[in-house]
């Protein structure tokens, strides 16, 4: 199993390395992140389901980015050689974790508000699809520690879900007014 993921990494890795050298891949966020997915859907059926859903890959594939755009993503777009593609991952695992969380960056919407477990994320919107019930809630998640609150600011106790990235759009068909630039 192990041999199997470091051949399956090298693989990837190899691959991934090329997207350095993509005429437009640092141009603009909505270049890059494209660069990145469609990357990634070239290789979903190597990396496998499990893989994507774990590292919530699934719920971002198909979205038009020009509609999540962050106004304010923690990446730096002429560091990302160096962050990125410098550095080979240690596992499969870790490499999908940095590439999520790339991606992820790129779409978040902040909520202006801090996390009251830990104080020191910043909560974004996301959609909570109930996997049970196929019911989908406009939620608050923090990137850093993983607390998850309602829209009402009391604690997320709905069990499993899926979790899709928020947009302005989505705001407005739940109500919610963000007070924020
Ligand atoms: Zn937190």
């Amino acid at each position: 199993m192990k041999n199997i993921n470091k051949y399956l990494l090298d693989n990837l890795w190899d691959d991934f390395l090329k997207l350095q050298m993509k005429p437009h891949i640092f141009d603009d966020y909505c270049s890059y992140f494209n660069t990145l997915i469609n990357w990634l859907k070239k290789h979903i059926d190597t990396i496998g389901d499990n893989l994507i859903t774990k590292y919530t890959l699934d719920t971002i594939l198909h979205i038009n980015i020009e509609n999540y755009i962050s106004k304010n993503p923690d990446i730096i777009l002429s560091h990302e050689r160096i962050r990125m593609f410098s550095q080979t991952p240690e596992t499969i695992d870790s490499f999908l974790m940095s590439l999520s969380d790339t991606l992820w960056d790129l779409i978040k919407l902040y909520s202006g508000k801090y996390c009251p477990a830990c104080e020191e994320g910043e909560l974004y919107y996301v959609i909570f699809e109930l996997i049970t019930a196929k019911q989908k809630v406009l939620a608050l998640e923090c990137g850093v520690c993983g607390w998850a609150e309602n829209i009402d600011e009391t604690e997320w106790s709905g069990g499993l879900v899926n979790i899709y990235p928020a947009n302005e759009t989505d705001l407005a068909a739940y109500g919610v007014n963000k007070n924020q630039s």
